[in-house]
């Protein structure tokens, strides 16, 4: 029985970047095949429109190398990010993975842990956490979700334009974590180990809160090169594949 455990996040896969997407059915097969469980922390997808997505060859060859991962025996868990909020119920079954809450508290090889996506962080982004809540509410998911296909990738541009736009005209800053947010989630959570992605600035971080000392990984994004972390009883080390 293996003993460790893989996070990735923010690989934001599509059909329009091949090159990262056999990064990805490489670990899959490879790497993640050994781990004992993988937890995906959000943005798998770059965009999911809901689980008719499944349809789409490229996006069902992904869950199918997931469902293969599963099969091996490796224990699968999904949490949501904020590209792929609408992956569902279908999806994760397909994929023989567990859903995810944001955020999880966890016994990680005696570490207690806390995951997240990470946007819930970025407090100081007001805009984006206003889109959040409305992205979050299942009211306005169950509307989207009753739109045809093509008419909810449409709307799904329109707001990825828009993202792209308000991103470019905020500062690095506000696009980062709040550090009195971080502090205020490992106070509520009684200073475990943080682990989240979306930033797309990985790094370990050592926070202090409390006088209790924290540590934060932050995972990498999938844009240049894929990468995960590795868990297990001795801690955590971010690898790059
Ligand atoms: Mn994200």
């Amino acid at each position: 029985m293996s003993t460790h455990s893989l996070f990735i996040s923010d690989l934001h896969l599509s059909p329009e970047r091949p090159r990262i997407n056999q990064v990805f059915f490489e670990f899959a097969a490879g790497v993640a095949a050994r781990a004992g469980t993988l937890y995906i922390l959000g943005d798998l997808f770059d965009y999911w429109v809901g689980d008719d997505e499944l349809a789409d060859p490229f996006n069902a060859s992904v869950a199918d190398a997931l469902r293969r991962l599963s099969g091996k025996g490796v224990t699968l868990y999904f949490m949501h990010g904020n590209r792929d909020v609408l992956v569902g119920q279908a999806f994760v079954a397909r994929c023989g993975a567990k859903l995810l809450s944001d955020p999880t508290l966890l016994d990680l090889h005696g570490a207690r842990t806390l995951l997240m996506h990470g946007d819930t962080l970025c407090t100081d982004d007001v805009k984006y956490q206003r889109f959040r809540s409305l992205a979050h509410s299942p009211v306005l998911q169950r509307v989207f979700l009753c739109l045809p296909l093509a008419l909810r990738r449409a709307l799904m541009d329109r707001m990825r334009a828009g993202s792209e736009k308000h991103k470019q005209g905020s500062s690095p800053e506000i696009m980062d974590v709040a550090q009195p947010a971080v502090e205020s989630v490992l106070r509520a959570h009684g200073y475990p180990r943080l682990i989240h992605g979306h930033t797309h600035r990985p790094a370990r971080h050592l926070h202090t809160v409390d006088g209790h000392p924290c540590e934060r990984w932050v995972l990498n994004d999938w844009y240049q090169r894929g990468g995960y972390l590795h868990c297990d009883s001795g801690g955590c080390r971010a690898e790059l594949l």
